[in-house]
C-alpha cells in the first residue's frame, strides 16, 4: 500500500515550496495537466500558475507536463507555459513517467511529480521513486469513471489518515464541492 502514499500533500500546485524541494536536491518537476494545472477539460491557465511556472524555471527547475490528455491539447498547454510535454502518457504505466524523466534528463531522485490522482499520478511516481506530491483536484467536473476512482481514492486516503501516514486535513480539502 505504501506505493499509494504521497510524499507531500498540498492544496494547490502554486503553494509548493520550491526552496524545500531544492533542499531535497530536487530540480525537476513533472506535472499532470487535468485538475492539477487547469480544471478538467479546460485550457485556460490561471495567471498565478503561469507566474509560478515561470518562477520555477527562473530558479533553475526544469519542467515537463505529463498528461493522459490528447496530444494536441497537452501541447497547447505546454506552449502557453513554454515547457515540453508528454501527451497521451497512459499513466500509471511506467513508460509515461520514464518519458518525462528523459525529457528532463534527470535521475528519478532529483524529480518531483505533481498530480491530483492517487491511483495514477502518485502510484506511478512512487513506483519510480520520484518525490510524489498530491494536490487537491481543481474541479469535480470529471468523467463518470473518474468519479468512481475518486471514491476509491477517498477510501484509500482515509485509511492512510487513520494510520497517520497522511495529514487528515487533506480529507476535508478533497471533500470540497461534492
Ligand atoms: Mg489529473
Amino acid at each position: 500500500m505504501k506505493v499509494f502514499v504521497p510524499d507531500l500533500i498540498i492544496e494547490e500546485i502554486s503553494t509548493i515550496d520550491l526552496d524545500k524541494l531544492r533542499k531535497r536536491n530536487i530540480s525537476g518537476l513533472l506535472i499532470d495537466i487535468d485538475n492539477t494545472i487547469v480544471p478538467w477539460g479546460e485550457t485556460k491557465i490561471q495567471k498565478g500558475l503561469k507566474t509560478w511556472v515561470k518562477d520555477a524555471k527562473e530558479q533553475g527547475f526544469v519542467v515537463c507536463l505529463v498528461s493522459n490528455a490528447l496530444k494536441n491539447r497537452a501541447e497547447e498547454l505546454g506552449a502557453i507555459l513554454e515547457v515540453p510535454v508528454v501527451g497521451r502518457a497512459m499513466k500509471p504505466m511506467k513508460r509515461a513517467f520514464l518519458k518525462g524523466l528523459r525529457m528532463l534528463d534527470l535521475p528519478p531522485q532529483e524529480v518531483a511529480f505533481v498530480g491530483d490522482q492517487v491511483l495514477t499520478d502518485i502510484f506511478g511516481a512512487n513506483r519510480l521513486n520520484l518525490y510524489s506530491i498530491l494536490v487537491n483536484p481543481l474541479s469535480t467536473n470529471e468523467l463518470g469513471i473518474t468519479k468512481l476512482v475518486r471514491k476509491l481514492e477517498t477510501k484509500i486516503l482515509k485509511h492512510f489518515a487513520k494510520k497517520g501516514l497522511v495529514n487528515a486535513e487533506l480529507l476535508h480539502m478533497r471533500g470540497k464541492g461534492e
